[in-house]
């Protein structure tokens, strides 16, 4: 029996940007309305999953980001909130209720990461940990997506991520296939063991991990702002969805039934350390 620890949420299809490689927003533009996150929340606290994931699309667009984040404090979920950090000045007071913000970093030259994140994105992630850095009750997670450009810039990225002590999670990953507008880029052994075991000694009070493909086939419980629940599979071949029930149609005890099943039978293990750190410093 698989014990399922962390549900993430994509709250709202909307995004402000356009990233290369995004497989969040969709043209359709839904969104979990404040209840219906409440009713999500509460069946999890009563299947004692204690961790949340909330992602998007953009969250910080969300009309009720701070009821939900408030409310889901209240329910004392740990909480990870990944955002673009765009509409992270403005939000702030949101801080009190995250115990780890997610953050993209794809290079360490502004024009890098910009070009595939879009004009204005590095600063904004900069500014963001510069201000958690002084300010913020809360730690941050960079996630750096591999491709082409970037792998020879990992030192260099490790050397930014380096200065910050907010900073406790670095998570470097493959690129997952079933985007919608990826970028041609290449997929198997990306990184070299030696690259890695280089930024970790670098960083070694801060977890470092790479996330290829091969290790990703994780026990993800992703809930889609439409409400479609699903598990990314991942193959030699390819990489889709895996959908396995509706919240609006299914019961929240069915759903995890069926998530359960799947684990087994595709030999999956639960996300968490995915998502939340851990406490080994990634050794
Ligand atoms: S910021 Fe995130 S959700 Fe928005 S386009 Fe980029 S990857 Fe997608």
């Amino acid at each position: 029996m698989n014990k399922l620890s962390v549900v993430d949420i994509q709250i709202i299809d909307k995004c402000n940007r356009k990233c290369r490689y995004c497989f969040g927003p969709r043209p359709n533009k839904d969104i979990l309305s404040y209840d219906t996150i409440r009713n999500i929340l509460d069946e999890m606290s009563l299947n004692q999953i204690n961790n949340l994931s909330i992602t998007g699309g953009e969250p910080l667009m969300h009309p009720d980001i701070k009821g939900i984040l408030s409310y889901a404090k209240e329910k004392d979920f740990n909480i990870s909130l990944s955002t673009n950090t765009d509409f992270f000045k403005n939000n702030t007071e949101l801080l009190k209720y995250i115990d780890i913000l997610g953050i993209p970093l794809d290079s360490s030259v502004m024009e890098e990461h910009d070009r595939v994140r879009g004009n204005g994105s590095y600063n904004s992630v900069i500014d963001t940990i510069k201000y958690i850095e002084h300010n913020g009750s809360c730690d941050v997670r960079i996630g750096t997506v591999l491709s082409n450009n970037n792998k020879k810039d990992i030192k260099s990225i490790a050397n930014i991520i380096k200065k910050y002590e907010c900073i406790k999670v670095w998570r470097i990953y493959d690129e997952l296939k079933y985007g919608y507008k990826n970028d041609k880029l290449i997929i198997e052994n990306q990184i070299n063991e030696n690259i890695m075991m280089e930024v970790s000694k670098m960083l070694n009070k801060k977890e470092v991990t790479y996330v290829s493909r091969r290790n990703r086939n994780l026990g993800y419980f992703i809930i889609e702002p439409d409400g479609q629940v699903f598990m990314p599979m991942i193959s030699e071949k390819r990489d889709y969805k895996n959908y396995i029930g509706d919240i609006y149609r299914d019961s929240f005890k069915k759903l995890l039934k069926v998530w359960n099943k799947l684990c087994d039978a595709n030999n999956h293990t639960n996300m968490n350390l995915n998502i939340f750190k851990e406490i080994n410093n990634g050794k």
